[in-house]
């Protein structure tokens, strides 16, 4: 067991904070982390885990807890949006887990914290903690948070979401690009979804200008995103603004009856604009750090966002094990390096998968069904990010591991 003779803060209790929490415990050394809001509740409504995250929960003993609340899924199913035609459907190579060594999970987001937060333990995470500024003396730094109480740490890690306020403080103004697209998502019970064929698959339905991405969580719900894509720039402030009811079938309402009954049996009260950050070359300055969204927020195309800081928080774990108290500038150097080219080959494949999704018909569609349809070319496109373990391995060339 590692003294607890360094004393670290992670701001932030979203997915990536308190996995880190569970990441470095297991090398024996414990966090505080400190949460803005009164009681720990997920924004948004569920979340896919690819088995290059879930085999760290896997590894540390979460399995049976994980199963009780997942759907697992195995089938992975491309449709045209309109007729619903099949353009590609496959499974692993027997099945996701057999092809990437370990399970692919629709989970609720509730249900995703209740898991993190109790085995971190509530005696761990400061509720009601909303940072408002960081002195770094050089020595420690200082959390100073909005009810005017303030905390202490040799290091901090910035865990606080897209709109990170320690990503300000590092940085100063950076802002976050439109990425073109804007949407609405919504839970379903299974009860409302009588048209949709094979409901234990994750299906994206594509066409021109749009898509629905959606996939089973516990109980058979299917969690839906609806992507539509929109002149740019993003016209106000706000990521999220206010939606009409009926607004999501202006565009779609003519689309397979499937889709059409998905996208309106939940109350619309909501479109989310798409936003991600420019990639950074460096995201740590002395005794603070970056991760998860903070460093490296995303379009979700391809269901990465919670993923990654999943990955994020199992080599930053290693990487201050590793080097050892007294050593945060190696460690952070080295989880810096091993994190920056693959986040940034994400962001960017997330990105261009939208354009994909939506071409227009013709002859670049064409194509695009006629790769969607073979098994090995999914696959292989899946596969540099399902198949990688952050927590053994320096990722390829391929897996996004040579840009510095
Ligand atoms: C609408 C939507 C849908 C998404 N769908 C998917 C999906 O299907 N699959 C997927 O992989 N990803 C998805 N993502 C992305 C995914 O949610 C994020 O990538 C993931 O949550 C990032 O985790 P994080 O811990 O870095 O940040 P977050 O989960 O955002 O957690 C940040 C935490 O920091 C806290 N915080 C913020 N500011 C402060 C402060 N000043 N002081 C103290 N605490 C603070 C917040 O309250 C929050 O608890 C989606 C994102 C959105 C917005």
């Amino acid at each position: 067991m590692i003294k607890a003779d360094w004393k670290i803060a992670v701001v932030g209790g979203g997915i990536g904070g308190l996995t880190l929490a569970l990441a470095l415990r297991q090398r024996g050394i414990e966090v505080d982390i400190y949460e803005q809001t009164g009681e720990l509740r997920e924004v948004g409504a569920a979340v896919a885990l690819s088995a290059n995250a879930t085999r760290f929960y896997d590894r540390i003993g979460l399995r049976a807890q994980f199963d009780e609340v997942c759907f697992s899924i195995s089938t992975l199913i491309y449709r045209d949006g309109r007729d619903g035609r099949v353009i590609g459907k496959h499974s692993g190579d027997s099945s996701y887990e057999r092809q990437f060594g370990a399970c692919y999970w629709g989970i609720h987001r509730a249900d995703l914290q209740a898991i993190l937060s109790k085995a971190v333990g509530m005696e761990r995470i400061h509720l009601s903690k909303r940072l408002r500024d960081l002195k770094d003396s050089g020595s420690e730094v200082v959390l100073e948070f909005e009810d005017g109480s303030s905390a202490r740490a040799d290091l901090v890690i910035g865990a606080d979401g897209a709109r990170s306020l320690v990503r300000r403080w590092m940085l100063g103004y950076d802002d976050a690009l439109y990425s073109g697209c804007s949407g609405f998502r919504g839970i379903v019970p299974p009860e409302m979804l009588d048209l949709l064929p094979d409901p234990d698959a994750i299906q994206f339905w594509v066409g021109p200008g749009g898509h629905l991405l959606h996939y089973p969580i516990g109980k058979g719900d299917h969690n839906f995103l609806l992507v539509e894509r929109n002149p740019s720039p993003w016209p106000v402030r706000e990521w999220v603004t206010a939606a009409e009811q009926g607004e999501q079938l202006r565009r779609f309402g003519d689309w397979h009856p499937a889709v059409v009954q998905m996208i309106s049996a939940v109350p619309t009260s909501q479109r989310w604009a798409l936003f991600h950050r420019p990639p950074l070359g460096r995201w740590t300055r002395g005794r603070v750090t970056l991760l998860g969204d903070a460093a490296h927020a995303l379009v979700p195309h391809h269901g990465q966002g919670a993923n990654q800081s999943i990955e994020d928080a199992v080599v930053l774990a290693a990487s201050l094990a590793d080097h050892g108290p007294g050593r945060f500038a190696e460690a952070l150097e080295h989880y810096e390096s091993l994190r920056r080219g693959r986040t940034r080959k994400v962001q960017f494949a997330s990105i261009s998968t939208a354009d994909v999704l939506h071409l227009p018909d013709g002859p670049a569609a064409d194509t695009r069904n006629a790769r969607l349809a073979q098994r090995d070319e999914v696959m292989h496109n899946l596969g540099w990010i399902h198949d990688f373990d952050p927590a053994t391995q320096v990722p390829s060339e391929r897996q996004g591991g040579t840009w510095l």
